[in-house]
């Protein structure tokens, strides 16, 4: 690689934003930006039956604990909107202030209609435009959620997903590409019929009143390729906020793999200003990893940034014992643990990197990179962890309690570093 290279490799971060609108979701004095040079935005999504105010009020809390900046609800059923209400009321309660989205399929022109104050409660509601009704009755439904949403001053998301494709609109493509001298593909067709889903019914809404700064779009599909084919055309098209999401990503590490490789090419380009990680948790697992894995795409390309990071070596024949992994796993569950009081407490702390390192071979080398770094002892090195400190060796631990003494050590740079006074 010629010094040129070097440069250009060096210059060629992320790709300038895709400019859009920019959208707010708002409770109370809590404002969410979304799209403009706003950050891209993390949320999620609960899985608990929504009728259930407090099972629901407990999750929601968790998820924005963990960082989730909106939290999706489903509103499937009258007890699920009757309950609206009661679980904003017991998040204000608890202070949690994180704005709440309603998912609506089917009947969400009813619900919305007939529960004004689960209307008022939501910030933001879901339209998925292939589940608002069939025929002659699907415009009217439509109009209907779009009223409710501009006289309560509500932002709204198209959501378009390619398991619940408008059917009618699909035809009509398919129809269009018949007559085409070349046909396009049916992957082609598929594509199309996405983004003009989303697109068609954007400009139904503005159409009905609607501001076009209350308007976000998504185009859910399962595949990566697909994903970042349709959400490349759709913001060459559009200037509406995108939220990015494989949409049924799957469990464990294949959700985790296919959503990091399809939202990080786009995030790269530019494209998308809210993601939601669609995992699927295992039975009894929980929730709130789709936020960790989300903030986690966004901090490791560089976007944001949540929370200290720590630098692990994967370990090797050099580590027969777990003590390392072990003191990785703790100072990483104690650096998020504490992040939502330092986060407040500690301004700036969200960058600071911390190394734990295996070996004498890339421990302190790694660690003298990082902010605070121990490199621990491998199999027949003497039972020593020197600790560096922005660079310079501060101190060697040894003994039964390195852990608790570096976790000490990590405390008190934190404090002295990032703290007010
Ligand atoms: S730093 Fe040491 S223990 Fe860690 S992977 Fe490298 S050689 Fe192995």
């Amino acid at each position: 690689m010629s010094e040129t290279d070097t440069q250009a490799a060096i210059a060629s971060g992320p790709m300038g934003r895709h400019l859009t609108r920019q959208v707010r979701i708002a409770h109370g004095s809590r404002e969410v930006l979304v799209g403009g040079h706003a950050p891209v935005m993390v949320q999620s999504m609960t899985n608990t039956d929504t009728a259930d105010a407090i099972a629901t009020a407990i999750q929601v809390k968790d998820l924005a604990r963990a960082g989730s900046e909106v939290v999706r609800i489903t509103v499937n059923t009258p007890e699920a909107a009757a309950a609206v209400p009661d679980i904003r009321d017991q998040l204000d309660r608890m202070g949690v202030d994180v704005p709440l989205v309603g998912d609506f399929h089917y009947n969400g022109h009813l619900l919305l209609t007939q529960y004004p104050a689960c209307a008022e409660a939501l910030s933001k509601y879901r339209i998925n435009p292939g589940n608002v009704g069939q025929g002659a009755k699907r415009d009217t439904q439509f109009a209907q959620m779009i009223e409710v949403a501009c006289k309560h001053k509500k932002p709204v998301r198209i959501g378009v997903n390619w398991g619940s494709l408008d059917q009618a609109l699909l035809a009509r493509i398919m129809d269009e590409n018949a007559g085409r001298a070349e046909p396009w593909s049916a992957q082609a067709v598929m594509y199309e019929a996405l983004i003009t889903s989303a697109l068609e019914n954007a400009q139904r809404a503005e159409e009905l009143g609607m501001a076009g700064d209350q308007i976000i779009l998504s185009c859910k599909v399962s595949g990566v390729q697909d994903l970042i084919a349709v959400y490349r055309e759709l913001a060459r098209r559009s200037d509406y906020p995108l939220h990015l999401g494989l949409t049924e990503a799957g469990m464990g590490s294949k959700g985790i793999v296919a959503s990091t490789a399809a939202l990080s090419v786009l995030l790269q380009e530019g494209i998308g200003d809210t993601i939601r990680i669609s995992l699927t948790p295992e039975p009894g697992g929980d929730r709130t990893r789709e936020v960790i894995v989300g903030q986690e795409i966004l901090q490791t390309m560089g976007l944001r940034k949540f929370t200290p990071m720590v630098i692990a070596c994967p370990g090797c024949g050099r580590t027969t014992s777990t003590v390392f992994q072990e003191l990785a796993d703790r100072i990483q569950t104690y650096l998020r643990e504490q992040m939502p009081a330092w986060k407040t407490t500690y301004p700036g702390v969200e960058e600071m990197n911390v190394a734990v390192m295996g070996c004498i071979v890339n421990g302190p080398g790694e660690s003298k990179h990082a902010h605070i770094g121990i490199s621990l002892p491998g199999t027949g090195e003497s039972p020593a962890a020197p600790v560096f400190v922005d660079g310079q060796k501060s101190v060697t631990l040894r003994g039964d309690r390195i852990a608790e003494e570096f976790q000490a050590i990590v405390l008190d740079y934190v404090k002295t570093r990032y703290g007010r006074e």
